[in-house]
């Protein structure tokens, strides 16, 4: 499950199984003068069947648009993609509505220079301003929502000791994210896993996102952890639509199961 099937020179167009990893991917067309129009930490190891079923956006986002786009075809255990525009449907959705076997990509023109930039903001308005105005340099942001009187309820931040991190605690807390596709990674950094920090942390970061109209899980996919966060997101019409799709593609629910979708 990890050959690769063709590639169009002309177009572009790659065709691959689903176990294909996205760096040798890359390697491949690069002969070619081409390269995959996304990029992303996990290259080494992301499997394209993981990338297109957590809907991965990645650092060339900004300039090339998201795999919505960038998928030609997709090949699904028992299903042809032909006809209706069914493979939209099974991008980013886990594996829960079927198993991708291969797929057709259109790569991009290999860049003949590369400009790496860091730039500083003073606020997020600002950042997403010169985005806007840049559409063709990406911009990775540096945020942190307000977490301040959370933590320092729970002992972790002080803020009358200018904003000190209690150490014991927790080692650091870090916001970091992707402008293109929207997202954004918090990491509290502590000695070893705290679930009464998690405890403290998580519905409270999840009713902030609620309350801004925000999404709880973006380019790792829902998952199993996540699952049952869902509701912060989508309404319980929208979630009760889901599993009616998941019952068309899946009527024994054997796709991933408990998977995604909340238990109901
Ligand atoms: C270090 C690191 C950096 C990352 N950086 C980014 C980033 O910058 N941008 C971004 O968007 N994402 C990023 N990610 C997340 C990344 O998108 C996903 O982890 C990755 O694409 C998943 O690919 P995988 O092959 O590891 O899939 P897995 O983790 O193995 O699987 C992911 C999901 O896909 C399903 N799946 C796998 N194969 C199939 C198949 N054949 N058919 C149906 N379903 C299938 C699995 O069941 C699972 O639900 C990063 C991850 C890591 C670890």
């Amino acid at each position: 499950m990890n050959k690769i099937r063709g590639l169009d020179k002309g177009s572009g167009a790659l065709v691959c199984d689903s176990g294909c990893v996205l760096e040798e991917l890359n390697n491949y067309v690069s002969d070619y003068g081409l390269m995959m129009p996304l990029d992303l930490a996990a290259k080494g190891s992301c499997q394209i069947s993981g990338i297109v079923s957590t809907n991965a956006g990645g650092i060339r986002f900004l300039k090339y648009g998201s795999l919505h786009g960038n998928i030609l075809g997709l090949e699904i255990v028992s299903l042809n993609s032909t006809g209706y525009d069914i493979k939209q449907l099974f991008i980013g959705t886990d594996g829960t509505l079927g198993i991708v076997t291969g797929v057709s990509i259109l790569t991009v023109r290999k860049l003949e220079d590369i400009s790496v930039v860091v730039l500083g903001f003073n606020s997020f308005d600002n950042v997403r301003k010169t985005a806007l105005s840049s559409k063709e340099q990406l911009a990775e942001i540096l945020s942190v929502p307000d977490l301040k009187k959370r933590l320092s309820e729970a002992g972790i931040y002080d803020d009358a000791k200018s904003g000190q991190i209690n150490p014991n605690k927790v080692n650091l807390i870090a916001g970091y994210g992707h402008i293109g596709d929207g997202n954004i990674h918090l990491s509290v950094m502590s000695e070893k896993m705290q679930h009464k920090l998690t405890n403290l942390l998580e519905p409270y970061i999840f009713e902030w996102i609620y309350n801004v109209g925000g999404s709880v899980s973006a380019e790792h996919g829902l998952g199993l952890n996540r699952r049952d966060c869902l509701h912060y997101s989508k309404s319980q019409e929208f979630i009760a639509m889901m599993r009616k799709v998941k019952s068309v593609f899946d009527p024994k629910g054997i796709m991933n199961p408990c998977k995604f979708i909340p238990l109901g």
